[in-house]
């Protein structure tokens, strides 16, 4: 049927590919890729071969057009390097484009490092906010910590192995010795999560860059410790109550 297809790809364990994505790459008419060497080789990794298409930030604008028009007869697919499409990738664009002209829109879910990090985090995951990578430069990365310190939620962001030490010390700084996780090369081989305060993780990997692709996620506000005076008074009345 013609339309966009949305298909998640692996995060890294090339078994991760849904038989139905699968499916779908192998009927498209042609594949919007990040990187064509990359799909390329997932392509390769199920014996299929069809026609790619770049489709990333820096020609997006010009391509959409193109891959708009061939949806009203073709099915095209859209693929980011790894994971989900849309997250913290190119697509969404393509998404409400194609449902302004009046095409069919259909997903094939699967792999997303950010809803796998929750799963191996051992945190609250009733309520996450998903905040993408913060910014590289020390007085936004501050600022953008700072807007979010006082949500009620489970926080999971993106990080490279160079940036992660200087991005665990201003979390450290912004939000207190919250409880945490790094979560590292998920589905690969090496895929660990290492856990422990804010504080913690911060002294852990101030000199020691890890390797691989990171994924960090911290507990909300005031589990472990009061967060205010007030909570601080409840809970040593409270405490008092229960004294012989
Ligand atoms: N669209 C992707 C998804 O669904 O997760 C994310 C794309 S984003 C450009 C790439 C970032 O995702 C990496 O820098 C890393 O933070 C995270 N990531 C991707 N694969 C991962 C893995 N196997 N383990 C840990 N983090 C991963």
């Amino acid at each position: 049927t013609p339309g966009l297809y949305i298909v998640a790809t692996p995060i890294g364990n090339l078994g991760d590919l849904s038989p139905r994505a699968a499916a779908v790459l192998a009927g498209a008419a042609v594949i919007a890729v990040e990187d064509s060497r990359v799909t390329a080789k997932l392509l390769r990794h199920i014996g299929v071969k069809r026609p790619m298409t770049p489709y990333h930030d820096h020609n997006a604008e010009g391509v959409r057009p193109g891959l708009i028009a061939r949806m009203g007869t073709e099915a095209v697919a859209l693929v980011s390097d790894a994971g989900t499409p849309l997250i913290s990738d190119p697509g969404y664009k393509l998404v409400r484009d194609a449902r302004a002209a009046g095409h069919n829109v259909v997903t094939i879910p699967g792999p997303c490092a950010a809803v796998a990090a929750l799963t191996l985090a051992g945190l609250p995951t009733d309520r996450f906010l998903y905040l993408g990578f913060l910014p590289p430069k020390a007085q936004a990365r501050a600022a953008a910590i700072a807007e979010v310190a006082a949500i009620r939620a489970t926080l999971v962001l993106y990080e490279s192995g160079p940036r992660l030490g200087a991005t665990l010390a201003a979390l450290a700084e912004e939000l207190g010795a919250r409880e945490a996780a790094v979560t590292r090369e998920i589905t690969k081989r090496f895929e660990e999560a290492v856990t422990g305060t804010l504080v913690e993780l911060a002294a852990r990997y101030a000199d020691a860059p890890p390797k691989g692709e990171i994924v960090v996620v911290i507990a909300p506000p005031g589990e472990a410790a009061p967060a205010s005076a007030d909570d601080a008074d409840s809970a040593l009345s409270e405490a008092l109550t229960r004294l012989p």
